[in-house]
């Protein structure tokens, strides 16, 4: 009998689930919310997720649901779930990456390393967390946040008015981490509780945007590595996360290992292992939410560098750029979201691999160059 998994969302992650279910024969019925996502090729149905008729009539039949992005409503989860319906991550799960400040507190109670936070309700508290943590911070709104929106560094509490005036409930402040560098530890768990843990890697940011992704990361064999997948592990076991989990990570000048974000499904930091991992997120992730075996999460080359493309003006067709890059790089794979290019809008991404890893960051970024612009 062929199963079904319905992604709700048709994003790009949705988009990248296509081929990994058509190689293993699974079929994708994905909820998406305006025709021409780029998923739209897999949409069964066009609606508005917030609203729980519209997405039970969609899930009718369903093997197993999963997400694109972790914005459906509570309501609509716990319909799903009442129905009879396999959600995975199941609403328990998913509470953690809707919320920063619940999964802050969630972190906390696990024992896990994160930087200082606290809630603060007025520009006086945050004032007064500033003051003692050095003279800087970082506030977050708690919800709805993605891509650095909804993050600002300040130095004094009136720098987050506008948020404190229009966020209901308290925003979530966070020391100013002075970090070394990002990374990012993807794990994938099945409902059983088997898991499987890819290498961790290095993420680089630009303007709050993940701008490349080095796997593994260079210089975490031994201690740094296995950190990371202890606090993964930690956290899926913990929040009882199925599917793929992708854990932020700060690491910090005095080697300490500290949690920034969670996000349960296949995640920018993971894109690299379309090419470069014997099991990609996408098609692990599936496996996971049906509750199959997973598959080996090695590297097929020394390095894997995956290079996001970013819009530009609106109105440039990327057709000759695209075509005029591949010539010149044979080796690098190149991925299109087929979505409408505005600036700093993540519309693709390129990724290559081999044994040297200047030249293949050389390679990457120059194919997403010659893409972007
Ligand atoms: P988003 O929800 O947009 O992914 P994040 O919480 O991951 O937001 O923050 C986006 C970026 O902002 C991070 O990748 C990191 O570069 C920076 N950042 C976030 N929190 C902190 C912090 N406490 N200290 C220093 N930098 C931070």
């Amino acid at each position: 009998m062929t199963l079904t998994v319905g992604v709700i969302g048709g994003g790009q992650l949705a988009r990248m689930m296509i081929p990994a279910a058509t190689h293993l024969g699974v079929r994708l019925s994905v909820f998406a919310e305006a025709d021409g996502s780029p998923a739209g090729m897999a949409a069964t149905a066009v609606g508005d997720y917030r609203d729980a008729e519209q997405v039970l009539r969609w899930a009718q039949g369903l093997d197993a649901i999963t997400f694109d992005h972790e914005h459906v409503p509570q309501e609509v989860l716990s319909a799903l779930v009442e129905a009879g319906l396999a959600v995975r991550p199941g609403p328990h799960a998913l509470l953690y990456a809707q919320d920063k400040l619940l999964m802050r507190e969630r972190l906390g109670a696990l024992g896990l390393p994160m930087p200082e936070w606290a809630p603060v309700a007025t520009e006086a508290e945050l004032d007064a967390f500033i003051r003692e943590h050095g003279g800087a911070a970082v506030v977050k709104t708690p919800r709805g946040g993605y891509d650095g929106k909804g993050v600002r560094v300040v130095r004094s509490g009136s720098e987050a008015a506008s948020w404190f005036a229009d966020v209901a409930g308290p925003l979530l402040v966070e020391e100013l981490v002075e970090f070394r560098r990002e990374l990012a530890q993807s794990v994938a768990r099945r409902p059983s509780g088997a898991f499987a843990a890819w290498p961790v890697v290095e993420s680089v940011q630009r303007d709050g945007v993940c701008s490349e992704v080095i796997a593994p990361a260079p210089r975490a064999m031994g201690r740094v590595a296995d950190v990371a997948e202890e606090i993964a592990v930690a956290v899926a076991e913990g929040l009882d996360v199925t599917g793929v989990l992708a854990v932020e990570l700060f690491e910090t000048s005095d080697e300490r290992i500290l949690v920034n974000e969670l996000a349960m499904r296949p995640h920018n930091s993971g894109h690299w292992s379309i090419e470069g991992s014997t099991t990609s997120q996408f098609e692990q992730h599936l496996r996971a939410v049906l509750d199959l075996p997973l598959g080996g999460t090695g590297c097929r080359d020394p390095w894997t560098v995956m290079v996001n493309v970013l819009g530009g003006p609106a109105g440039e067709g990327l057709d000759s750029r695209y075509a005029k890059a591949m010539a010149e790089h044979p080796l690098v794979k190149f991925h299109s979201y087929d979505k409408e290019s505005r600036p700093g809008r993540k519309v693709g991404h390129v990724c290559t691999g081999g044994d040297d890893l200047d030249d293949v960051v050389y390679q990457a970024r120059a194919a997403a160059e010659m893409v972007a612009h």
